[in-house]
């Protein structure tokens, strides 16, 4: 018998003891009560306004505005069309921007959609994050902009990046689809650099079932975000340049409404969570845990770890399908890597040399399931089956 054989065997022995009953998916979103959400529905119906800018989005965009410490801000109809806007809002629309490979294809095909070239830069090994020394060196006359992204909620290195912006005259945007709620050093992480896009799709933290927004930091950038994602519409006589439908409707802004009063609980109870996994994978070999950034206040929303095959006795991928036969769906966030993409693989920056930090965590990591409603002895289970199945190796 081969040895990958009796570790199936080995493996099935242990899912018939520890399977869970029902799938236990990386995320679920927690509802608003049905009760809550019609009523809501039902002002809707009696002002018969459905979507652009209606009172609930108004009544949103201030809400959430106030929750996040911010003062200007932007709701769209999801957080893609909400970063491909901001490119257009800062005039990026040819050259090349520095981005990273670690993330979702949101990041590269908005700048593929503005008719500009993704630029993969390295990622640090502790953060996940872009990595400041790996930036300069892919500076050149095209350049714009650096598009960071703060990678499960944790800082990219702001200080650094505003830096090495200002010193070559660049714009600095933010995919901050992880972010929401999280603050560093005491302002909202969202804030930084020259524009923040956030995410509210439903597998987010806060969700407004798909949406987004741009956080923005004056009144001027927020007047031309507001009229381009209405079609350039400044006035109804008045177009003022080629805009896009990015629209967050009436149903969104409810949904979200709901959601806002609950995110604080929601994030209590992610801590929990977080905290158990922590205690019992910490000491697992082969299971590396992020580090908390000591000048942060974390928001949760994934909780991913990095396995060292050698030491954990079984690869990253190789978990991930055991996992699946316990009923722990798990997700490898982000692989493959952007620069893998067949679009994107021909740029001279995806080549693996430049990229290995990346392409080591692509195969290293893997987000195992966080959500406010998890009970925690199901967390409890899932950390003991991630354990047994370091435990088999040394067997
Ligand atoms: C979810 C996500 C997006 C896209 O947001 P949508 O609201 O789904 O369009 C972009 N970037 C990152 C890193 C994301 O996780």
């Amino acid at each position: 018998m081969t040895d990958s054989t009796k570790r199936e065997q080995e493996i099935d022995a242990l899912v018939s003891e520890f399977r869970l009953p029902e799938t236990v998916y990386v995320t679920q979103p927690s509802l608003p009560s049905l009760d809550a959400y019609g009523d809501l529905l039902k002002g809707i119906w009696e002002r018969k306004w459905l979507t652009n800018g209606g009172v609930l989005h108004a009544e949103l965009e201030s809400e959430l505005a106030n929750y996040l410490d911010i003062e200007h801000l932007s709701l769209f109809c999801n957080g893609a069309i909400a970063l491909l806007v901001a490119l257009q809002a800062l005039r990026i629309t040819s050259g090349e921007v520095i981005t990273t490979p670690f993330t979702f294809p949101a990041t590269p095909h908005v700048l593929h959609w503005n008719r500009v070239t993704p630029v993969f830069a390295d990622i640090d090994p502790k953060t996940f994050n872009l990595d400041p020394a790996k930036i300069e060196r892919h500076i050149g006359s095209d350049t714009k902009a650096i598009l960071a992204v703060h990678v499960y909620g944790t800082p990219c290195d702001v200080d650094a990046i505003q830096a090495i912006a200002d010193r070559h005259g660049l714009h600095v945007i933010y995919d901050a689809a992880h972010a929401f709620g999280v603050k560093y050093k005491g302002r909202a992480l969202a804030d930084f650099g020259d524009i923040s896009m956030l995410s509210f799709h439903a597998t987010k933290l806060f969700t407004t079932i798909e949406g987004g927004a741009l956080v923005l930091h004056n009144e001027a950038q927020r007047k031309r975000v507001n009229s381009l994602k209405n079609f350039g519409i400044a006035d109804e006589e008045t177009v003022i340049g080629p805009g896009i439908n990015g629209k967050m409707n009436e149903f969104q802004a409810a949904f979200g409404l709901l959601q806002l009063k609950d995110v604080d609980n929601e994030i209590e109870r992610r801590r929990q969570i977080a905290g158990l996994y922590r205690e019992l994978l910490s000491g697992i070999p082969g299971v590396k845990l992020l580090i908390p950034n000591a000048h942060t206040r974390e928001n949760f929303a994934y909780f991913p770890i990095a396995i060292d095959s050698d030491r954990f006795g079984m690869s990253r991928d190789a978990l991930y399908l055991a996992l699946k036969k316990f009923n722990i769906h798990t997700r490898k966030y982000f692989y493959p890597l952007c620069s893998q993409y067949p679009c994107y693989a021909a740029l001279p920056s995806s080549r693996s040399a430049n990229l290995p930090v990346a392409e080591k965590a692509a195969r290293e990591i893997l987000c195992i399931p966080i959500y406010g409603s998890l009970d925690l002895n199901v967390a409890r289970h899932i950390a003991n089956v991630i354990r047994k199945c370091q435990e088999l190796s040394v067997s």
